[in-house]
């Protein structure tokens, strides 16, 4: 059985929905299918998500939300009309959202997730329609009949673990289902959704839960691409990489898959296929649990600006028993996560994204390092990139560090940084933010153009 998820892209008007039908149509395997809410048509348009959290917005405003609500219903209309749909199934759709609408807005962030959530849900109810025209055995199943149980953190609800005993009956229904994306029901029965970009979870979830044999994720590109196209033209696209791969060049920047998206497959040993909706002929991508032939090279290189560095200096700082305990507390302390923590005999760094580390933050940070620590220097640097290559490669070929350190060299790059440290498929570099592409350039040249 294949779980097969579609994104927003695929999703974003009629001609887009015949594709999607079609390719669950041609594959009897494909029997769970998650959709995303309708997304962008053009580079101008709106996600269906975002017109509905302008709506949502309108309401808390005080306003009526009428337009809104009117430019919510039009999309579902043209996709309806588009596939030859009856205009009763956009009528339940207006009625369904002018229910949500209605509901209390004295909780935000609860009022928000309800309002959200009507993108997939709608879109599910539709897809499962136009499957059924087209003479499939199709129906729409209710994330909250199904068993999808989540926290109740509105906007970044996570999975709770019987969730996937109670999915796992989905695995014997008959003919294909139908399952909206993006949010789940706390245990009080309140509609609650993931971050955004999170179908891509639902999809995995579902995917551990009937023991998937593929988890297909459909989405816009042929395939992961080895660097960023907005940095390296014509990157050349990736086959085949592990998870542990997909998963470090997801922390630096790749955007093809949602990062927590790839825990439940992991776990459960799913593997995933990336997969192009506009071209399901090609290749795509795999992420495999392990690669059966050696690939001797490196898979990716991965970067992501936004960093910076809290450097901390104490002679005999590597006598001091507690000293990074004590450090990372006030970190803890000042409602901080950090990322990497590379460090030296009388020193260490804490490396955190700048988004979360304000000046406000920082002169408190900085002011109880230097008084409760008693340290001999504490300064901070803004304005990072990492950098990192990416390969199980890592574990067993010669090299590559020094390959990489060359490559920077030639083009005249410094390293801030580098951190290889305890991972094994791995090794970033920090370089300053405006060196970011050139330093991407540079591995690219080295690992993908010189190997060839
Ligand atoms: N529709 C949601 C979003 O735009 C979730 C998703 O598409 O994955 O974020």
């Amino acid at each position: 059985m294949k779980v097969a998820k579609f994104g927003g892209s695929s999703l974003a008007d009629a001609d887009q929905f015949r594709k999607v039908r079609d390719i669950i149509t041609s594959d009897p395997e494909r029997r769970l299918i998650v959709v995303s809410a309708p997304g962008r048509r053009g580079a101008d348009d709106t996600k269906v998500t975002d017109l509905l959290i302008a709506c949502a917005e309108a309401r808390l405003a005080g306003a009526s939300a009428e337009e809104e609500l009117r430019a919510v219903v039009a999309r579902y209309a043209e996709i309806a009309r588009g596939v030859g749909l009856a205009d009763d199934l956009v009528d339940g759709i207006a009625e369904d959202l002018r229910g949500r609408l209605a509901a209390p807005a004295d909780d935000r962030g609860r009022f928000l997730d309800t309002m959200k959530a009507a993108g997939e849900d709608n879109c599910a109810k539709l897809m499962a329609a136009c499957l059924s025209a087209a003479g499939a055995e199709a129906r729409y199943v209710s994330p909250r009949d199904a068993g999808l149980v989540v926290s109740d953190e509105f906007g970044n609800a996570r999975v709770l673990p019987e969730s996937y005993e109670r999915l796992s009956h989905l695995a014997d229904a008959a003919g294909i289902t139908v399952f909206p994306g993006f949010f789940g029901y706390s245990p009080e029965g309140v509609v609650v959704t993931f971050p955004r970009g999170g179908a891509d979870i639902t999809g995995a979830v579902l995917a551990a839960a009937v023991k998937a044999d593929v988890y297909e994720n459909f989405t816009d590109v042929d395939a992961v691409l080895v660097a960023d196209p907005e940095i390296v033209p014509n990157a050349r696209p990736l086959a085949e990489l592990t998870y542990r791969e997909m998963r470090e060049l997801s922390y630096a920047g790749f955007g093809v898959f949602h990062e927590e998206a790839l825990e439940p497959v992991f776990h459960a040993g799913v593997p995933v296929h990336i997969k192009n909706t506009n071209n399901p002929s090609a290749p795509g991508t795999r992420i495999v649990v392990d690669r059966d032939s050696a690939l001797d090279r490196v898979a990716g290189i991965a970067s992501d600006a936004g960093f910076c560095s809290i450097y901390v200096s104490k002679y005999m700082m590597n006598r001091e028993v507690g000293f990074g305990r004590r450090l990372l507390q006030i970190i803890e302390d000042e409602g901080l996560s950090y990322e990497h923590t590379p460090s030296g005999i009388d020193n260490i760094s804490v490396i955190v994204r700048e988004k979360q580390f304000d000046a406000e933050t920082e002169t408190m940070i900085v002011g109880r390092i230097r008084e409760q620590l008693d340290v001999d220097d504490v300064s901070v640097e803004r304005g990072l990139a990492l950098v990192m290559i990416v390969g199980e490669c890592m574990r067993h070929v010669v090299g590559i560090a020094a390959r990489a350190c060359g490559a920077f060299a030639r083009a005249g790059i410094s390293i801030e940084m580098i951190n290889q440290g305890s991972t094994e498929v791995s090794m970033m570099f920090g370089v300053k933010a405006d060196e970011n592409a050139a330093a991407v350039r540079a591995l690219y040249r080295e690992f993908f153009e010189n190997d060839d």
